[in-house]
């Protein structure tokens, strides 16, 4: 056989070339770790105070690697000016804005003898900000319907085009209205987007049975920062808590539906004074476990439920399975922690109750027996585990530590985490 030069060296490279295919494709996936954000957040776009730059700089000098910005039924696109100082901001946010990012960035006019200032859209303020690997900006929006006289609202995080308030004939139609138009525009535009429920007790809007049927829902604010928005509940009205564990419990064992993750938000409103009384950013976000930080793979793994809430408590691991649910957290020196595994054991009492008041049904959550969502563990310590008996439902964890949370949600709260339920095969 006559092989010249030239052929070796080619054969040579066409292997080389093969093994280097080969390796790249035994490479491992990029190693994931922990990215934290806030998916629910308002600017001057609906009813924030402040300018979404500025809005923006706030979270990524805090240390969060991404952001959602979710005004009120729109999106931060389009021409829109408002007035200079006549807005929820004033005089003060607006010479805040100028020192920030200077009379270039910034831009004014006179319309009509009045001072007006246009605010950026996320297409042009993006850039600013985005760091591969470091922030990341997230198109959101807060879709805002409601029933009667409850407000009905909803996240979209990741649409492509605006979402206006479906509508429908009881609160839980409504839900699955709006639902199914984000669905339905991912569906169109396979790009991914999900849809979360937001603050259920804000108005007491919402209870377990009007999400319980819920289909392609998988995320609801177990903890949202805004105070005005009745997280814990109150003699007649379940908090949000014990909602997560009705709605985890039948949607499991009755309904044979997916269980709901919880988040945590901001639902940041105030960015110039901070107290318990305002609406102010910081208070509550999510990790999310993903190989990068990008849309798709944030939620891909929210959606695998590889993320956990938190209001200040960090965990390194989260170990979700198959027989066991277990943490490993981030001590901080002279802070102690609890960790509740919470759960519901099959066999349990489904039966329940409407709450009345005067001898009437109040529209609110239904009482159901202790052993949903019961205390199936309290462990100290920073690695605490639940080893599965073999007859739970799911299993999910709260860690509460002993440090106060600084400007908190209500007075007198500590530092917690809440960790997605363990659902055994
Ligand atoms: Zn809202
Ligand atoms: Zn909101």
């Amino acid at each position: 056989m006559n092989t010249s030069i030239p052929d070796i060296k080619r054969r040579v490279r066409l292997a080389l070339t093969l093994a280097l295919a080969a390796s790249t494709f035994a490479l491992p996936a990029a190693e994931s770790r922990w990215w934290k954000g806030n998916l629910h957040t308002h600017t001057l776009w609906s009813d924030g105070d402040d300018y979404p730059e500025m809005v923006v700089g706030w979270y990524k000098d805090h240390g969060y690697h991404f952001l959602s910005l979710s005004d009120h039924n729109r999106l931060q696109e389009g021409e829109y000016w408002i007035n200079a100082t006549n807005n929820r901001g004033g005089p003060a946010a607006l010479e805040r804005y100028l020192a920030r990012h200077g009379t270039q960035w910034v831009e004014r006019r006179t319309h009509q003898d009045q001072p007006q200032v246009r605010l950026k859209t996320l297409a042009e303020f993006r850039a600013l900000f985005e760091e591969p690997g470091r922030f990341l900006l997230i198109q959101g929006e807060e879709i805002s319907d409601h029933f009667e006289k409850r407000p009905l609202h909803l996240n979209a995080t990741n649409l492509r085009d605006l979402i206006p308030p479906q509508g429908g004939k009881t609160a839980a139609e409504v839900l699955q209205n709006n639902i199914n138009a984000v669905l339905d525009q991912r569906r169109r535009t396979g790009q991914p987007m999900i849809p979360h429920i937001n603050h259920p007790n804000f108005g007491w809007a919402l209870t377990a049975e009007d999400m319980v049927e819920l289909k392609g829902e998988r995320f609801f604010e177990v903890y949202n920062g805004h105070p005005g928005v009745r997280n814990y509940g109150d003699a007649t009205h379940a908090g949000t808590e014990r909602i997560w564990d009705i709605l985890l419990t039948r949607r499991l064992a009755e309904l044979r539906l997916d269980p709901i993750w919880g988040t945590a938000v901001d639902d940041a409103h105030a960015y110039h004074s901070f107290n318990p009384k305002a609406s102010n950013p910081g208070r509550g976000w999510i990790m999310v476990r993903a190989p990068e930080l990008s849309a798709a793979a944030l939620i891909a793994a929210m959606e695998r439920g590889d993320f956990y809430a938190s209001t200040g408590v960090e965990l390194t691991e989260v170990r979700r399975g198959p027989r066991e649910l277990g943490l490993e957290i981030k001590a901080e020196p002279g802070v102690t922690y609890l960790t509740r595994f919470i759960g519901t054991r099959k066999g349990y009492n489904p039966a329940s109750e409407p709450v009345l008041a005067d001898g009437r049904p109040v529209v609110t959550t239904r009482r159901y027996s202790p052993e949903i969502g019961t205390v199936l563990a309290e462990v100290r310590g920073a690695t605490p585990r639940y080893q599965l008996k073999g007859d739970e439902i799911y299993v999910r964890a709260t860690v509460v530590s002993s440090k106060l949370k600084s400007n908190p949600f209500a007075v007198g709260d500590y530092e917690t985490a809440w960790v997605q339920p363990l659902v055994p095969e």
